[in-house]
């Protein structure tokens, strides 16, 4: 595939992995704190290609995974709600909330509807006047610039029925808790590229400064990757502390200008609660008071929701690194992407669902 295949050469990666195990004096604990890269790495066997030389720990970067249960049984409550149209992107239908999900609420009558942009809602809110229209605004600063937009559009359009459940989080704060907590384990970190390329780098070199901990903004593709673990191995074996990008085609250190210019007309900084992690000061977004009247939470009166999240579920130690999947006892036994008990087992960015995928068969001999 143009443009794919190039990342995806088997002889460059072999020189990757070689140059990676010739450096490496030791085992080095690096995290990725995205989704995608989870996934690739797993799917790849990256992992496994680099034997010693690098432990991968998957950091909290899948946004389904780090969605709290609460925000989902806000949402439940919305979609079950007479006269509205509650849309989202497929990956949050079949994530558990206490007692169902959003398939369940649409199999019982209620009206949920999978979109592809949240342009598609505002279409759907301009179709429906009598209607309230929801989107279900998840993701880290990757997905936010649409969700932003889609209110400056409702209200370029003059729409009084187009509403916002926010539910993003941000990159750099969390890796400022993992790096904060007296557990971590992290010695380098993968930036996460997608991210970057909204947000640019400069936000990194205060952490990189601050907790003397290199980090490499890296893509997904296998290539992307292996050179991102490359750059890091090298900076730790010859005790360098840098920021680095190793995604150039897609991350300049500014970002995206105009995208950050409509996220801070928008959205203000919150605290936010992630799933498994827990409340993490101003690691989110939520929407600025001028644009309050497209919030979801507060117009259908949510807010004071909260539930607590299930005893089993250890997905909380696998995102911060302190489990692999496969040490959960409920791991592919009362857990699996049919049953999920935890995020992290519902999206197929989640790690629980990645070692499922593609490892479970494996594992089962060991
Ligand atoms: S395997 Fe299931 S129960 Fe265990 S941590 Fe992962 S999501 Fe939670």
């Amino acid at each position: 595939m143009k443009y794919l295949d190039e990342f995806r050469d088997p002889a460059a990666a072999r020189v990757l992995v070689e140059h990676i195990k010739r450096r490496a004096t030791r085992t080095w604990t690096i995290m990725e704190v995205c989704g995608g890269q989870t996934h690739s790495i797993i799917r790849n066997g990256i992992d496994q290609l680099l034997g010693g030389a690098v432990e991968f720990i998957h950091g909290p970067g899948c946004p389904v995974c780090v969605t709290p249960l609460e925000m989902i049984d806000r949402a439940l409550e919305i979609a079950s709600r007479d006269n509205v149209i509650f849309c989202s992107f497929g990956d949050m239908l079949r994530v558990p909330g206490s007692t169902q999900d959003l398939f369940g609420v649409r199999a019982s009558g209620g009206d949920v509807r999978i979109v592809y942009s949240p342009l598609d809602a505002t279409q759907i809110a301009a179709d429906n006047p009598d209607k309230d229209v929801v989107f279900f605004g998840v993701g880290f600063e990757t997905t936010a610039p649409a969700n932003a937009m889609s209110v400056v559009h409702a209200q370029r359009l003059g729409l009084k029925n187009f509403f916002l459940l926010v539910s993003h989080v941000l990159v750099p704060p969390a890796m400022t808790a993992i790096l904060s907590s007296p557990t971590n384990r992290v010695q380098g970190f993968l930036g996460a590229g997608h991210v970057c390329t909204v947000m640019g780098t400069s936000e990194y070199g205060p952490l990189v400064e601050k907790f003397g901990v290199p980090i490499v903004v890296s893509g997904f593709e296998p290539l992307d990757l292996l050179e991102g673990v490359r750059q890091l191995v090298d900076l730790l074996e010859d005790g360098k502390v840098e920021l680095r990008n190793a995604y150039p085609r897609a991350v300049n250190d500014a970002g995206n200008v105009v995208a950050q210019q409509v996220l801070n007309d928008v959205f203000v900084v919150t605290d936010r609660a992630w799933r498994g992690i827990g409340m993490i000061p101003k690691s989110g977004w939520t929407l600025a008071p001028r644009w309050a009247a497209f919030d979801a939470e507060k117009k259908f009166g949510v807010g004071h929701m909260h539930v607590q999240e299930s005893a089993d579920c250890r997905s909380g130690e696998v995102l911060q690194g302190l489990l692999k999947p496969n040490e959960c006892p409920a791991f592919g036994k009362s857990c699996t992407p049919r049953s999920p008990l935890g995020a992290t087992m519902v999206s197929s960015e989640g790690a629980c669902a990645a070692y499922y995928q593609f490892r479970r068969l494996d594992l089962a001999h060991v």
